[in-house]
């Protein structure tokens, strides 16, 4: 039985979700990630890849690209969640979906997008509805840059990564 099932997203309202199809545990594979193969040549050098934000886009190792930006890759359809319930996992050329925390019959499965923070942050509002969204789709590490209140919760984090 799959995990997962297409449905109109709570999310993004214009768009579909995916949504689990019974009680998952933690630490569960719920869908493969799927694409094609490219090189990281490919990625600098095409159009295609031109658009700032790569949604779609999995570096998989210093040579290879995984772009998974076609209507075959249903977990493409997975959004973004400010608490998310899920994260993309891989291993050389693959790349999954594992649940992060239990999750219930019923749920859309939401992951961090994982966006760095830029000057081009408010063109990717967040409508998760998470008690913690920062309004915009970018990485947990750089929220308190947009919202000072997130600064508290990473502060150890920052500690940590200071040079
Ligand atoms: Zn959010």
């Amino acid at each position: 039985m799959r995990l997962y099932k297409i449905k109109k997203s709570k999310i993004d309202n214009k768009g579909r979700g995916l949504y689990a199809t019974k009680d998952i545990k933690e630490g569960t594979k719920i869908i493969n990630y799927k694409g094609k193969i490219i090189t990281n040549k490919q990625v600098d050098e095409s159009d295609k890849y031109d658009n700032g934000k790569p949604i779609y886009l999995f570096t998989l190792n210093k040579r290879y690209t995984l772009d998974g930006d076609y209507p075959f890759n249903v977990a493409g359809l997975i959004n973004h969640s400010c608490n998310p319930n899920s994260q993309y996992d891989g291993k050389g050329l693959k790349i999954w979906i594992t649940a992060i925390k239990d999750i219930k019959k019923g749920e859309e499965f939401t992951c961090d997008y994982g966006f760095g923070f830029d000057e081009d942050y408010k063109q990717f509002p967040c409508k998760c509805g998470a008690k913690n969204c920062c309004g915009y789709i970018v990485r947990e590490e750089s929220r308190w840059r947009i919202n000072k209140k997130f600064s508290m919760s990473n502060k150890k984090k920052l500690v940590n990564n200071s040079r």
